[in-house]
């Protein structure tokens, strides 16, 4: 017999959401994006994340902070809370706002516990 290997069996097994990255057939494509979760919803999260650019004309820095909403899949619904550290990659337009996808979470998950 010869065992079949999926990539995809990791983590949890699988969910009915079709708009899945890892169990349904949404394709992940262009950008990537990581930050910080400021807000949580049933299917959707926000992040935001800070970018150093330079001002050439006064020769300075000054931060940018940026705004992505990001869809959530069902499967991954319980592995992320508000202050984690995510990454996001670029899918199809899901809807008006969301044009990115929840991919893993980055953040240590021992540490953040406390209190
Ligand atoms: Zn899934």
């Amino acid at each position: 017999m010869v065992e079949k290997k999926s990539k995809k069996s990791v983590g949890k097994p699988s969910c009915a959401d079709p708009k899945c990255p890892f169990h349904g057939h949404l394709k992940v494509r262009g950008r990537e994006f990581k930050g910080y979760v400021v807000k949580k919803l049933p299917k959707k999260i926000t992040i935001k994340f800070e970018r150093i650019v330079k001002v050439k004309k006064y020769d300075r820095i000054k931060k940018e902070s940026a705004k992505i909403h990001a869809r959530l899949p069902d499967c991954k619904r319980e592995e992320v809370n508000v202050g984690d550290y995510v990454r996001v990659g670029g899918c199809r337009p899901l809807s008006k706002t969301i044009s990115f996808v929840y991919l893993e979470n980055l953040s240590p998950k021992s540490s953040k516990e406390e209190k």
